[in-house]
């Protein structure tokens, strides 16, 4: 049951009545979940084929380098990229059927955030020819969280900032200290948002609905997925940005646990 409820004033200001609405969402609160176990069941099972043609892929893949065969090689590799990019796909759509359902996971341990910050650099460094360039003045930190879960926020912001920014050669990440936690941002001098698109980045499926943006591929999870997963582990998440000239995304996790 979703209700609303509205105090109407006389001219005096003085309360004169209140118009209430009362709705019963069951009914698309159970589509809205059918929907949900749907897409959770059809990207499970796309899962299994896919990763049955990468690992053919990569055995492939193999042969041609030990045999020299630079053509195929070269394909096999594309082909072998655009199966990530399923995975990742198919990965978000779970991950979103996960967050509606409430069955989202974490896994806390102490990790080293810095390192994390390296690793993704370097993992996502070796799929672009723009380049990435880290200032860090946080120093040593440990922080508490699900490292996999922020990993994958930060491959994220990075992969957004090299698909949204085709005209330009470098990514900045930025690493540093505020009190009590610490921050991560990604700037790209891309294609930026719109100033009345701003506070819908971070909903479900959004996507800027100018034709620029449009040419280039997505769904609209993975800044929705992203926030969850900051949100969950009492961090937080925005983004300043110019339409034309690019953008920055940041977030913040605590150092320490919250008190329980
Ligand atoms: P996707 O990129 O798959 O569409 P996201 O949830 O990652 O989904 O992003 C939502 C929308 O926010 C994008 O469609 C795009 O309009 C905008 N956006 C995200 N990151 C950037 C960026 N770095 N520069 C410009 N626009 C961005």
């Amino acid at each position: 049951i979703r209700t609303q409820a509205r105090v109407i004033y006389d001219s005096r200001k003085n309360p004169q009545r209140m118009l209430g609405t009362v709705l019963d969402i069951t009914r698309s609160k159970n589509e809205q979940n059918r929907k949900d176990e749907f897409i959770g069941i059809i990207s499970h099972e796309l899962r299994t084929p896919l990763t049955s043609i990468k690992a053919f892929g990569q055995f492939l893949h193999q042969q041609t380098l030990n045999s020299k065969d630079e053509t195929s090689s070269g394909l096999l590799q594309k082909m072998l990229s655009q199966v990530d990019k399923l995975n990742v796909l198919i990965q978000d759509l779970l991950d979103v059927t996960k967050i509606e359902g409430g069955k989202m996971k974490f896994h806390y341990s102490d990790f080293d955030f810095n390192k994390l910050v390296n690793d993704v650099i370097e993992e996502v460094q070796v799929t672009t020819f723009k380049k990435i360039i880290l200032t860090n003045t946080a120093g040593n930190v440990t922080i508490p969280g699900d490292r996999n879960r922020v990993e994958q926020v930060l491959i994220n912001l990075l992969t957004n900032a090299i698909k949204y920014s085709p005209d330009s050669d470098r990514i900045l990440v930025d690493v540093h200290n505020a009190e009590g936690s610490v921050i991560c941002s990604v700037t790209d001098s891309g294609i930026g948002i719109a100033k009345e698109s701003l506070p819908f980045v971070f909903d479900r499926f959004f996507r800027e609905s100018d034709e620029r943006s449009h040419s280039f591929p997505g769904l609209g999870l993975g800044l929705y997925i992203s926030a969850e997963i900051i949100h969950r582990q009492n961090g937080k998440i925005w983004v300043t940005s110019t339409k034309g000239k690019g953008s920055t995304f940041s977030f913040s996790m605590p150092l320490h646990h919250p008190p329980a």
